[in-house]
């Protein structure tokens, strides 16, 4: 167990670093490039100047499906590069999820570098500062290295839709930017080239959208994606969440980790008055919600290693009766470039959410995919643009493969493989290390000649 255990310490002080390093990276690109983007919300209605948009009116340069995290940053981005963009999400009303609620610092300078910093502001986003490391009734607090960046950095956590919404509404109030909602049901293919998509509008109604590019940000549950790559998709845990009030946390404004058996606790706030609680429950099933299961294991099991802070928040929650469960997906890049088309976001790479890097990494592709596109007017020779942009999977490498493989030391430590680590670096140690200021956590990554690429 204490191996085990000295896996999830590992992973999570992996992904700690590894947002260390995004910050480090960014840390000059970063200066300087505040700018103020406050704009007022535009409505959402699908139309374009006022009037219903026709079937493929040859108007659009590119289309987005999903206006998620990606999708409403690559519309925002674009859109803002001058290009027409059509977006078509399936719901255009404010998402109720227990995904994408914490941004790390290192995706909150991206926010900055795409100029949509000013969508974590009113939604009573909480700053974030660090981590607290909980264990065995032993505590410690690890802090983000923000000392040079000006005071705004920092991670930001909210309310997942409260944010989606801002970014959705500024990527609307672009004249050029057009959201509509609908359902994407099938890309449009012509001799291997992506011309566009077919979609379902309310009541049923189909229609079809052309343009030279298809950007598809179909979310970790993607149907679009398989004509586009290999989806090789793992699932080796669930979250289950659950929100609590009227509660402090030990550590205000820092994210809270308990390394409790089978596997840890997370704790962040999402508003100035709730705390999102997220149990990761390994294995391919969780409890059932519904034959009170799960109840029974969320008072049996995770209570007794809740911080006594939290215990009685924690209790009510459960009682609350609202506990949502996600499936913990991680998938490695592996498109099939292809002309006319592009996959962002979950839908092109998935990695485990337990250090909280899908949005940083989604934001980092945009940064590098914007600037690629940005020389460019004309997007119409399909093929010459899809041998241009296999440069994006190169280029993309140093944040997301990072990122990537930091988090995927909790599903590849395997205790065969944990007990060999333990002989090499010690470790039990590790662990202890971690309460105590991580210095052997860093010696130990010191050992490693690289971080091999996802
Ligand atoms: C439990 C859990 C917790 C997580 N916590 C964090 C965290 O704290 N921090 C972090 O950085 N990351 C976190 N992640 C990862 C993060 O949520 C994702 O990386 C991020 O949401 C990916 O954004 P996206 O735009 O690709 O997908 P999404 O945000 O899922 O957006 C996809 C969009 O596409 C739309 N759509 C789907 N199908 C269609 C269709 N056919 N036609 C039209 N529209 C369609 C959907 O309605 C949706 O709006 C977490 C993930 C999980 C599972």
């Amino acid at each position: 167990m204490e191996v085990l255990y000295g896996a999830v310490a590992a992973s999570l002080l992996l992904g700690f670093l590894g947002f260390c390093y995004v910050l480090a990276s960014s840390k000059k690109e970063a200066k300087g490039k505040v700018e103020g983007n406050a704009r007022s919300a535009a409505v959402i209605d699908g139309s374009v100047d006022g009037r219903p948009r026709s079937e493929d009116d040859g108007a659009t340069d590119v289309i987005v499906v999903g206006a998620g995290v990606a999708g409403a940053a690559i519309a925002y981005v674009l859109g803002k590069d001058g290009h027409r963009v059509h977006v078509i999400e399936r719901d255009l009303s404010e998402p109720d999820r227990i995904v994408g609620e914490l941004l790390q610092p290192g995706g909150y300078l991206k926010l900055i570098e795409l100029g949509l910093q000013d969508c974590v502001e009113e939604i009573d986003a909480q700053r974030v500062l660090g981590y607290a490391l909980f264990k065995d009734g032993r505590n410690t607090k690890v802090s983000y290295p923000l000392e040079e960046f000006s005071s705004d950095v920092s991670g930001r956590s909210f309310h997942n839709g409260r944010f989606i919404q801002r970014m959705r509404e500024k990527a609307a109030s672009l004249p050029n930017v057009q959201l509509e909602q609908g359902t994407v049901t099938s890309l449009l293919e012509e001799n291997g080239t992506v011309k566009g998509v077919v979609y379902k509008v309310k009541g049923g109604v189909e229609s079809k959208a052309c343009a030279p590019l298809t950007i598809v940000c179909d979310g970790c549950f993607s149907n679009l994606r398989k004509s586009l790559c290999h989806p090789n998709v793992d699932v080796p845990s669930y979250f289950v969440g659950l929100v609590l009030k009227n509660c402090e946390l030990p550590y205000p404004n820092h994210g809270h980790v308990i390394l409790a058996n089978p596997s840890p606790i997370l704790f962040y706030p999402i508003s100035s008055t709730e705390v999102r609680c997220l149990v990761d429950v390994p294995g391919p099933k969780v409890p059932s919600i519904t034959n009170g299961e799960m109840t029974n294991y969320l008072k049996t099991v995770v209570a007794p290693q809740v911080p006594p802070q939290l215990y009685d928040a924690f209790i009510s929650a459960i009682d609350s009766g609202s506990i949502r469960t996600m499936p913990n997906k991680s998938m490695p890049a592996s498109p099939y470039p292809t002309p006319g088309a592009l996959l962002m976001g979950d839908a092109f790479n998935m990695r485990h959410p337990l250090t909280g890097g899908g949005m940083t990494v989604a934001l980092s592709d945009i940064v590098v995919l914007r600037n690629l596109l940005k020389p460019l007017h004309d997007l119409n020779d399909s093929s010459s643009l899809c041998k241009y942009l296999e440069s994006f999977y190169t280029l993309r490498k140093p944040v997301a493969s990072t990122i990537n493989t930091l988090a995927g030391a909790y599903t590849r430590f395997s205790v065969h493989h944990l007990m060999k680590l333990e002989m090499r670096c010690g470790m039990p140690v590790l662990i202890t290390s971690a309460l105590e200021g991580c210095s052997q956590m860093v010696q130990w990554l010191c050992c490693q000649d690289s971080i091999p690429a996802h």
